[in-house]
Order: structure tokens, then sequence, then C-alpha cells
């Protein structure tokens, strides 16, 4: 099948700055696409170089099939949602739904139309006549996102959506973004440093270090058979065992991780001793010291809780020990 966004040894250089370097990258059509990692690991510079906001150092895209190398953003048929959404404050909000229409030459009743559905696509019919500074930081979300989808992109790019938002606003937004996703079978691809958002909204993960993916894959993947210390301290709460620590413990001499759901308290476990425990909700958090090492053991709600100083024993099954490649 042609992949939507497919990158061949892609690289973006700005003077000495390696911002990606030699990025290869497939991405199904209809996919829900993460890109995740820390600040200034290439994620927007990735998303720039799909959208054509910038041309490869080396390498080439193509979209859908066809050959981005040279072919100007209007003409790539994606769009993209910036974060601080970039809405035209003198313009009300049909009109800034249906800018792209117009200078695209399209009539204004036919725009004034599609504008109107994809206010009621994102959940904000009514609201075509106030101006971007009368909404709230969510409903400018929703505009921003109708000013793209108005276009019907085949990919939509979305650089950190939903940064600007509080976390109750946000989650909701990530199940609206992921209902219309589905609904409408474009491609979309997120950049966000946030795991959780990755994880859970995402079909697949493509995890940044340094300009270049270190691991992609669905999130059970990521998440639970991260192939490099990186990827385990980033994505997620992982324990990550040192090669001696894990050997003394019976296992191999390779670093591993160790998934806090994944340790339990167990009377012939191995000895540790509590140094903190957080009330998390539906869970608790214990921060315990073994052998010197600091781990975190997550005890599921209603199991009790030992005290803070209290000495407890702790076993997993060997089959949660993930060995890591290497310990980058
Ligand atoms: P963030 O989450 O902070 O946006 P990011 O992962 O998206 O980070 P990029 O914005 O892609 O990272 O930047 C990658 C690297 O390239 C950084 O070191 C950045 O400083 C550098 N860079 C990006 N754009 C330019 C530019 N126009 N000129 C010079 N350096 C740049």
């Amino acid at each position: 099948m042609t992949s939507a966004v497919r990158f061949q040894q892609v690289s973006r250089h700005f003077g000495q700055v390696r911002a990606i370097d030699g990025v290869d990258l497939e991405i199904a059509p209809g996919e829900f696409f993460a890109m995740l990692g820390p600040s200034g690991s290439g994620k927007t510079t990735c998303l720039r170089l799909i959208a054509g906001f910038e041309q490869p150092s080396a390498g080439h895209i193509q979209i859908f099939g066809e050959t981005a190398d040279g072919v100007p953003p209007y003409r790539r048929n994606v769009n993209t949602v910036f974060q601080d959404y970039a809405l035209f404050p003198h313009l009300n909000i049909l009109d800034n739904v249906a800018y792209g229409l117009m200078v695209k030459g399209v009539g204004k009743a036919e725009r004034l139309k599609a504008a109107n559905d994809a206010l009621e696509l994102v959940k904000l019919p009514g609201y075509g006549a106030r101006r971007p500074g009368q909404l709230s930081g969510g409903q400018r979300q929703r505009v921003a996102l109708a000013r793209a989808l108005v276009n019907k992109p085949k990919v939509l790019l979305l650089d950190e959506p939903l940064g600007a938002l509080d976390l109750k606003l946000r989650e909701q937004m990530q199940e609206e973004l992921k209902s219309l996703q589905r609904a409408l079978g474009i491609t979309f691809v997120f950049v966000t440093h946030d795991q959780g958002e990755a994880l859970s909204m995402a079909d697949r993960v493509a995890v940044f270090n340094d300009g270049n993916i270190v691991q992609q894959g669905t999130p059970q993947d990521i998440y639970r058979r991260p192939r490099t210390r990186f990827v385990a301290d980033f994505v997620g709460s992982s324990n990550v065992i040192a090669p001696d620590l894990m050997a003394a413990l019976g296992g191999q001499k390779r670093w591993a991780s160790l998934r806090p759901e994944a340790i339990h308290l167990a009377g012939d476990g191995i000895e540790a001793t509590v140094e903190h425990a957080s009330f998390l909700g539906a869970a608790t958090r214990l921060g315990v010291d073994l052998r010197g090492s600091r781990l975190h053991v997550m005890l599921p709600a209603g199991a009790p809780v030992p005290d803070v100083g209290a000495g407890i024993r702790l076993a997993w099954q060997p089959a949660d020990i993930h060995y890591m490649d290497d310990a980058a």
C-alpha cells in the first residue's frame, strides 16, 4: 500500500545543528501517528518538512506516493494546526474558517456552507459571527481545527495543539480529536512531548531523540518493550535497572526495565525499604530503596499501604523484566 508520508534518509541541518539526521519514516493512510520526544529532538522540524515549510538538506519525502521535493506547501494536500492557533483576530470565526477556501477562489456561498459544516464538525455551530477574542482557549483550538479541516486535507499535521489547554479540557479534546480522526479517516500526524498524550491517542508512536527516531511502534510496544534506556526513561514511569543490580537479583548482567505496576508485595520477595508513598487516587506509588537503587512500585487502590521507613518484600514475574539493547 502507498504510504501517506514516507521519509527516505531525510536530514535537515541548520549550519552545525543537525535538527534531524537520516530519518526513515512511513506513516500509513488513515493512521493517527504521534511524534514524541523532548524539546529540541527534531519533531517540529519533521512536521515542517511534511508541510513543506522546510526543505530537506538530504533525502526524499513522498506524500501519498508523489514526491514532495520542491513542492510548495499549498500544493501538498496537507494542513497544519499550530499550537498558538494562528487565527486572524480581525475576522469573525466563519471567515477565519473559510479563509483557505477564499484564497483558493471558492465562491462565497459554497465556502460559507463548508465553513459552517466544519464548525458543526468541531461542535461549534452558531459561533460563526464571533471574533477569536470572544472565545475560550478550547473553542479557539476547535476553530483552528475547523479551519484546517475545511480544506479536506489528506494529511493533517498538529503541532502540540493541546499544549495551551488545562488538563481537563486537554483530556476531553484528546478524546474528541481521536473520534474525529476515526470518523473522517484522515491521516493525523501529531507532535507532542507528553508521553501520556502520545500513548493514549496514537495508533503508532515515533520516539525522537537528538534528531533521530530511536523507536517506532504501537503504544503497547513502546511502553512494554522500550528498546533503549532513553525510551524507557522518557515513555512512562519505568524502573530502569542497572546491569550489576540485575545480575545481583538473579537476572542477566544487562540494563533492564520493569514497570512499577508489575512489582507486588510478596512475603518471600526481595527486601526493600519504603522511602516515599504518594496517593494518586486510582493507585498508590511507593518510592523504595532496593539495594541502593530507587525503584517505584504501583500498588492498586485498596491494597494496604506500608508506612514510610518500613521494610517490605517485593516480587515480580521474570517475564516482566525487559532487557534493553544498550545503555544509551
Ligand atoms: P520543541 O518540542 O521544543 O518544539 P522539537 O523536538 O520540535 O522541540 P525542533 O524544533 O525540530 O525540535 O528543533 C530541533 C533542533 O533544530 C533544535 O536544536 C533547534 O534549535 C534546531 N532548529 C530548529 N529550527 C531551526 C532554525 N530555523 N535555525 C536553526 N536551528 C534550528
